[in-house]
C-alpha cells in the first residue's frame, strides 16, 4: 500500500483522483496553486454583474459515465439537471427557422426516420453516411473522413463536434470525434441527455468534492504552487513548493494533475500538447424570457449555444481564437444583438460580462492528439492526469475525470472487487 499520495492540482482531474484515492482509504494531500479548486471548471462572484457565474458554460451528456460516477462518489448526482429525453432546440439566425432534434432512447436510431425528430431538410441516408466516422483513420481530420457540407453538417454535426472538441471539424481529429460520438450519439438518446449544473459548476463539481475529501481526512492546501520536482534513480524524491520542500518517502506517490504547459515546465522531457483553442463566454444579467429552452443551439451566427439560468443568459462560442482581439464592448454588443433576436428580447443591453479563456482546451487536431502522454511515466512513483493526457477523448470534464480515476487506479488499485 502506498504511504502518501500528493495530488498536484485541484482541477477536476486532481479532484477525481483525490476522491477515488480517499475512498480507498489512501492518505492524500492535494496541493493547489490557486486560492480555489476547480481549475478551468469553476464559479466565482463577478463584480460587474454582482452574480455568481461560471468561467464558462459546461455541458455534460448522460453518456459521460466517468463524470456521473464522479458525481455519485462525491454525493452530487442531483446537482446536474436536464430534460427527461435528448431534445435539442436550435435556431438559425440567418433564416429565423427553429427546430428540435429529438433523439430516441435505445440503440436503434428511429429518430432519423421521423421527419419531426430529425433536422429539417435532411434525409435518413445523410445520417447513415456519417457512420463511417466511427471507423475513421487515426491521423485524419473529421472533414477528411466524412462530408463536411450540407444541411445535416451545418445544423447538427458541426455544432455537436465543435462543442465537444473545441476545434473546427476541418482540422479536428476524426478519432476524437469518433470516440465522443461512440459514447453518446451512437448509443441513443439515453446517452445524449444534456445535463447542466443549474446552480453553478462549483456547487456540482467542486464543493461536494472538497466536502467529501474533508470527511475522508484528505488535506487540501491552497496557494501551494509546485515549483520543481527532484528526481533520483527512477523516482521523484522531493517536491519544491517554494517556502516548503516535501521529501518523498520510499512508498509515496505523486499524481500531477496540472495543465500541460505547467507539467512540461516541471518535466522538460515530457511530450505534451502545446497548441490550444479559446472559448468565449458572454453573460448577461437578465432572467430568461418565458418559453426560452434552457439550452438553445444557434447556427449561422457568432453565438453557438445560449443557456438560460435563473438570473442570467450565458453564451458559449467555441474555437473562438478569432474573437480574442475584438474589444470587449464591441463583442458584448454583437453577441447581445444575436441573443436579443433569438430570445426575442428588447435591444437594450443588460449588464454584461465577457470571459475569454485563451487556453480553454488543447487543440484537438490529429497532431496534438498524437502528443498526449500516458498516465504512467518513466518515474516509478509519478503519474499524470489531466484532460490533455491520453484519455482517447477530447479535453472535457469526462476526459479529465477519467484521467484522474485512471491515475488513482495506478497508484492504488481497487482491492475490494477481488
Ligand atoms: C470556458 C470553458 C468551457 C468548457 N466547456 C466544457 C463543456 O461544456 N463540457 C466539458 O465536458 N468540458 C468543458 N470544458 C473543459 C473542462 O473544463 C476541462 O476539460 C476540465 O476542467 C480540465 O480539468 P483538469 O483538471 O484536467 O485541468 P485544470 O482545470 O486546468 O486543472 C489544473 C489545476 O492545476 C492548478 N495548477 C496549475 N499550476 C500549478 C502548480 N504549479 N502547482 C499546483 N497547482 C497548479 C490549476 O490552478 C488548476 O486548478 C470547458 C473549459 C473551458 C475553459
Amino acid at each position: 500500500m502506498v504511504a502518501m499520495v500528493h495530488v498536484i492540482g485541484a482541477g477536476l482531474a486532481g479532484l477525481a483522483a483525490a476522491a477515488r484515492l480517499a475512498d480507498r482509504a489512501a492518505n492524500v494531500v492535494v496541493h493547489e496553486a490557486a486560492a480555489q479548486a476547480g481549475g478551468r471548471c469553476r464559479s466565482y462572484h463577478d463584480p460587474a454583474l454582482d452574480l455568481m457565474i461560471d468561467n464558462g458554460n459546461h455541458l455534460v451528456l448522460s453518456g459521460n459515465r466517468s463524470a456521473l460516477d464522479y458525481l455519485a462518489l462525491i454525493g452530487a448526482t442531483t446537482r446536474l439537471a436536464g430534460p427527461p429525453h435528448a431534445d435539442f432546440a436550435f435556431v438559425d439566425v440567418a433564416t429565423g427557422e427553429r427546430w428540435t432534434v429529438s433523439i430516441n432512447d435505445g440503440l436503434l436510431p428511429w429518430w432519423i426516420f421521423i421527419a419531426r425528430c430529425r433536422v429539417p431538410g435532411t434525409r435518413p441516408s445523410d445520417y447513415l453516411s456519417m457512420a463511417r466516422l466511427l471507423w475513421g483513420d487515426k491521423g485524419k481530420t473529421i472533414c477528411e473522413t466524412v462530408n463536411c457540407a450540407g444541411v445535416l453538417y451545418d445544423r447538427l454535426l458541426r455544432p455537436f463536434w465543435l462543442a465537444a472538441l473545441n476545434t473546427e471539424p476541418r482540422e479536428a481529429s476524426a478519432q476524437l470525434a469518433a470516440a465522443v460520438t461512440r459514447e453518446t450519439l451512437a448509443k441513443g438518446g439515453s446517452a445524449c441527455r444534456p445535463l447542466i449544473a443549474r446552480d453553478g459548476l462549483a456547487q456540482a463539481f467542486v464543493e461536494p468534492a472538497l466536502a467529501f475529501l474533508q470527511t475522508r481526512n484528505a488535506n487540501v492546501q491552497f496557494g501551494n504552487r509546485l515549483r520543481a520536482i527532484t528526481f533520483k534513480a527512477q523516482r521523484a524524491v522531493a517536491l519544491d513548493f517554494g517556502e516548503e520542500t516535501v521529501t518523498l518517502g520510499d512508498d509515496d506517490a505523486i499524481i500531477l494533475a496540472l495543465p500541460p504547459t505547467v507539467a512540461h515546465a516541471l518535466m522538460p522531457d515530457l511530450e505534451a500538447p502545446s497548441e490550444f483553442r479559446a472559448i468565449v463566454n458572454a453573460h448577461f444579467r437578465i432572467a430568461p424570457p418565458p418559453g426560452l429552452p434552457p439550452m438553445l443551439g444557434v447556427v449561422n451566427g457568432t453565438i453557438e449555444w445560449l443557456f438560460g439560468f435563473s438570473d442570467r443568459l450565458a453564451v458559449t462560442i467555441s474555437a473562438a481564437d478569432r474573437l480574442l482581439d475584438t474589444p470587449r464592448e464591441e463583442l458584448a454588443k454583437n453577441i447581445w444583438q444575436e441573443v436579443a433576436a433569438v430570445a426575442r428580447l428588447p435591444k437594450a443591453m443588460p449588464p454584461w460580462q465577457i470571459v475569454r479563456e485563451r487556453r480553454a482546451t488543447f487543440a484537438a487536431t490529429p497532431a496534438e492528439n498524437a502528443k498526449r502522454p500516458a498516465a504512467k511515466t518513466a518515474w516509478r512513483n509519478l503519474f499524470l492526469a489531466g484532460d490533455w493526457t491520453d484519455t482517447g477523448l477530447p479535453a472535457t470534464i469526462e476526459g479529465a475525470v477519467r484521467s484522474g480515476f485512471r491515475a488513482a487506479d495506478l497508484v492504488c488499485p481497487d482491492n475490494r472487487a477481488s
